[in-house]
């Protein structure tokens, strides 16, 4: 390590020693300067010039810096990059003697990041730590800027695959792990799969997680822990601990706005893994990666970042609980009932800050008087939206679904709480916000300013002692009026002025053209161009007097700032209470509007019926332009029509039904009305969608593989309450192989559960529907039905029981423009395939044996299926038959080939 000699210097090394892992931002007076290191990481990062000063027997040593207004922008920049900051302040007056003395005030990391401008409005940021033990997974989950913590345990059979799926929705931004971990070379590289999570090593991790338990109870207060249900669950209080401990480090701070743990219970939610989550597109689009076009952008109509963000984490973990699901619904239905409520709570609810993050800002020391304002503010209009909840809402609300295809109505449910959903968001705004808004409009002024140290923020008749200041304060500026006044008419200078600047203080500025008039007490402190300034005695002794008191008044403010606050924070939970009840009610809100914009209806709950009418896809419907969304209906039992086995050719529109199938499902637990005409539903465990079809969702991982393991995983995760939905599964290796282990799957899921999961199993694999004649009544054929006059395929986008007839193929080639030529070849050569691979076919799939094919007919058919479509240009489609072509050529001649090469 480099040794220095100036004091400076030592200074910052002593600090930088225990920061090893940060880059440090050292405050000198109006800069955040980075040295050594820091400074070529600093500057290559945020783009800024590397410079060296000299530093007396120090030599030069490499700086970079940044004004201080400004560091919360770079600081966020340097997050973003994956570094870690710590800010060093200065905690002594500038010009105290000697060295100043510095402290690092806070650590910056990118899962504690606070700067309400580097946060997404909706978004949560999670951080994360992590650790396992046999089959345990255990996770620690919290989000520093709404005071968010949870924990969840896991059993898992595969390490990466569990990995992977918990990770995949919540997205984290960051992952803390312990050293042990951290230093496992495959474990790590693991976690590294997880895009745009930073993951740090904890070196503290062992000293909390070795006093886990008591760490626990003494942050929250609390005697047991067994209130959080983790009282005996030494592996969760271990990681909770860490993470506990290592936002106190960080924030420099208690963290006291985390109020509680949650635990996230596998049995209360719908698990939805990573393959379900992207294949639905729930929170960004499979192509562009695009939160734009995502099923969220689609169903999201909230107007607050609070109701956002709690709208995104119901989508993350649908309920598996009807009475709470009944709840939403009922809450919905009267509101949808209610336009007055609603017109009223849309118009107040726009006026809601993010009272969240800013409780949480204020609990760790940031944030100021214009915060306090804010909140005060916000907590009023929430009051507001009490009474007309309270005033609107009614008791034991009768529903009635808004479904036609509802023929009686549904019977009142009896719910162990005696309030409905609505009345519990009242009753959760509480009358101790009345206090919390009455204390801070009698302790801040109405419009304070930001800074905190120039006064200005406290009212009057809070301290005795602040308001004689501002007295003397007052009676001094009166002072200096009367003062100026007699000062004109005694010297008889009518233009003569008192002022003050912070530079001279005050002083007594006269024109040039007066300047003889001048008494011989005034002293010359300044010449201007116009004239000078001057001061007296008596003016010097009333500005001692202003500017004591001055200072004397801003020092007081800040530490009554302090005091206030420290009182509002007495409220934390009960605001946090009032802001996820706030959140509740936009999230039931924007249901509402949802189920009003686009006529979704009430689901009604069925035992085990899945019954659709007419229903919909929610994203799909809103991008036609030219055409309409064809609506279908559909019945799935458990052991009765369980698997749907659809054919139909490519682009009939199989994908789209099988997942809006998938989401009218995952809608109905998360609580809000889905499209459909009319729908019975089951309560569903778990949702599993899967596509074969997919290059994008690999991501450099062999497609088949992936499909293969995601595969496994629903073969060993599904349950006869589950919903499957299959799409072209067994695409991604030959024919045969794909026929093979699609026909298994299907024969799996059809005879291996006392009774069957429901299945949408879409596939272009015609060979699978003689599974219907194997499994009568259980898998059944349906297809997506096509006009097909002239060989000339319409897509009619309906479901129909039976089997498609063929796959149209080759019609689809000629509709995206492939030359006649080709085309009429194609034909030739598919109707010779069919004529020879057919009973080969059929043969083999019951042994599960992959045989090899002719190569020509093998690769050519490989290659058709592989073309998108939908993807590929004209001059695209153009080359690639030119190729196919070329490969035909060279089976049907393979001489002169052989003579070329
Ligand atoms: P497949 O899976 O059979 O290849 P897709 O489900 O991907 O076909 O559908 C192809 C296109 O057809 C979709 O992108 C959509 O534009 C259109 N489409 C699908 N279903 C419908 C429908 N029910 N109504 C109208 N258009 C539809």
């Amino acid at each position: 390590m480099q040794t220095f000699t100036t004091p400076m210097m030592k200074q910052y090394l002593e600090i930088k020693k225990n920061y090893q892992d940060c880059l440090l931002f050292y405050r000198m007076g109006d800069f955040y300067e980075f040295f050594l290191e820091d400074a070529t990481i600093g500057a290559q990062v945020l783009n800024i010039t590397l410079t060296s000063r000299p530093k007396g027997k120090d030599g030069r040593i490499p700086m970079a810096g940044v004004p201080f207004h400004a560091v919360d922008v770079y600081v966020a920049k340097l997050v973003k990059a994956g570094y870690k900051v710590a800010i060093c302040e200065q905690m002594s007056p500038p010009n105290t003697r000697g060295i100043i003395k510095r402290e690092v005030i806070r650590i910056v990391t990118p899962g504690t990041m606070l700067d309400e401008k580097a946060l997404e409005k909706k978004e949560n940021n999670y951080i994360i730590s992590l650790f396992y033990e046999n089959d345990q997974l255990a996770l620690a989950i919290a989000d520093i800027s709404t005071g968010y913590f949870a924990v969840k345990q896991v059993t898992f059979q595969q390490l990466a695959v569990s990995l992977q799926n918990e990770l995949a929705a919540l997205a984290p931004s960051e992952c803390i792990l312990s050293p042990q971990l951290y230093n496992d070379g495959s474990f790590l590289q693991l976690l590294k799969r997880q895009n745009g999570m930073n993951i740090f090593c904890f070196q503290d991790w062992e000293q909390f997680a070795s006093e886990a338990k008591s760490i626990l109870k003494q942050h929250f207060g609390l005697k047991t822990l067994a209130g959080f249900g983790i009282d005996d669950q030494l592996l969760l209080q271990q990681t909770a601990a860490a993470l506990i401990g290592y936002l106190q480090q960080t924030q420099k701070t208690k963290v006291i706005h985390i109020k509680r743990i949650e635990q996230l219970m596998n049995t209360e939610y719908v698990q939805l893994d990573r393959s379900t989550i992207f294949n639905l597109e729930l929170f960004s689009t499979l192509r562009e990666h695009n939160d734009k076009g995502s099923f969220l952008s689609v169903i999201d109509q909230t107007e607050t970042s609070m109701g956002g963000r709690l709208l995104k984490f119901w989508l993350r973990t649908p309920l598996y609980n009807k009475e709470k699901i009944t709840a939403r619904h009922d809450a919905v239905e009267e509101l949808l009932k209610n336009q007055t409520l609603r017109e009223e709570a849309a118009v107040l609810l726009r006026q809601i800050a993010d009272i969240e993050r800013i409780i949480s800002r204020l609990s760790v020391k940031i944030g100021n008087a214009r915060d306090l304002v804010n909140l005060k503010l916000s907590l009023q209009v929430i009051l507001q939206i009490k009474k007309i909840l309270a005033k609107q809402t009614v008791r034991h609300p009768e529903f009635i679904s808004g479904s036609s295809f509802e023929t009686k109505k549904m019977p009142k449910q009896v719910r162990h709480d005696d309030y409905s959903l609505l009345q519990q968001i009242e009753k959760n705004i509480s009358n101790e916000i009345e206090e919390v808004v009455a204390y801070i409009e009698a302790n801040i002024a109405p419009e304070p300013p930001i800074d905190l140290r120039i006064g200005g923020m406290i009212r009057s008749q809070v301290n005795t002692e602040l308001d004689a200041l501002h007295k003397t304060i007052r009676q001094s500026k009166t002072w200096m009026e009367e003062y100026e006044a007699k000062e004109r008419e005694k010297i008889g200078i009518g233009s003569l002025k008192v002022r003050f600047n912070s530079v001279f203080g005050y002083y007594i500025e006269v024109s040039k053209s007066n300047l003889a008039l001048i008494p011989d007490n005034y002293q010359r402190k300044q010449t201007l161009v116009n004239g000078e300034r001057f001061m007296t005695v008596e003016l010097k002794k009333q500005e001692e007097i202003v500017l004591r008191a001055e200072e004397k008044m801003k020092e007081l403010e800040y530490e009554l700032f302090w005091q206030i606050l420290d009182h509002v924070l007495s409220f934390t939970q009960t605001i946090q209470t009032a802001a996820n009840a706030i959140a509740q009610l936009d999230c039931l809100l924007g249901f509402a509007a949802l189920a009003q914009k686009r006529n979704y209806v009430r689901a009604q709950f069925s035992e085990d019926k899945l019954e659709l009418k007419a229903a919909r896809h929610s994203v799909v419907e809103t991008l036609l332009t030219d055409t309409r969304f064809v609506p279908n209906d559909l019945i799935l039992e458990s052991g009765e029509q369980s698997v749907l086995l659809i054919t139909g050719p490519n682009m009939a529109g199989k994908s789209v039904f099988i997942r809006q199938v998938a989401l009218i499902v995952l809608l109905n637990q998360i609580g809000s009305f889905v499209p459909a005409e009319g729908a019975k539903l089951p309560l569903v465990d778990r949702i599993f969608v899967r596509s074969g079809a997919s290059d994008v969702i690999t991501e450099g991982l062999s497609t088949f593989m992936v499909e293969m393991v995601e595969t496994a995983y629903i073969l060993y995760h599904a349950t006869q309450k589950s919903l499957i939905v299959m799409d072209e599964i067994g695409r991604g290796t030959s024919t045969y192989d794909g026929i093979s282990i699609a026909w298994a799957v299907a024969e799996y899921l059809a005879t291996h559960f006392p009774s069957c999961p429901k299945t949408l199993f879409a596939t272009h694999y015609h060979e699978l529907q003689q599974l219907e004649e194997k499994y009568p009544g259980v898998i059944v054929n349906y297809h997506m039905a096509t006009d097909n006059q002239h060989n000339q395929p319409t897509f009619l986008y309906t479901l129909m029981q039976g089997a498609a007839s063929h796959s149209f193929g080759i019609a689809v080639a000629k509709l995206a423009g492939v030359p006649e030529e080709v085309v009429q070849k194609a034909d030739k050569k598919l109707q010779l395939l069919e004529q020879q691979l057919e009973p080969q076919v059929i043969k083999v799939i019951p042994t599960l044996k992959s045989q090899p094919l002719n190569m020509a007919e093998h690769l050519i058919s490989k290659e058709l299926q592989a073309i998108d479509i939908s993807q590929v240009t004209p001059l695209e489609a153009l080359n690639k038959l030119a190729e196919l072509k070329e490969q035909l050529r060279m089976f049907d001649k393979p001489d002169e080939f052989a003579e070329r090469d």
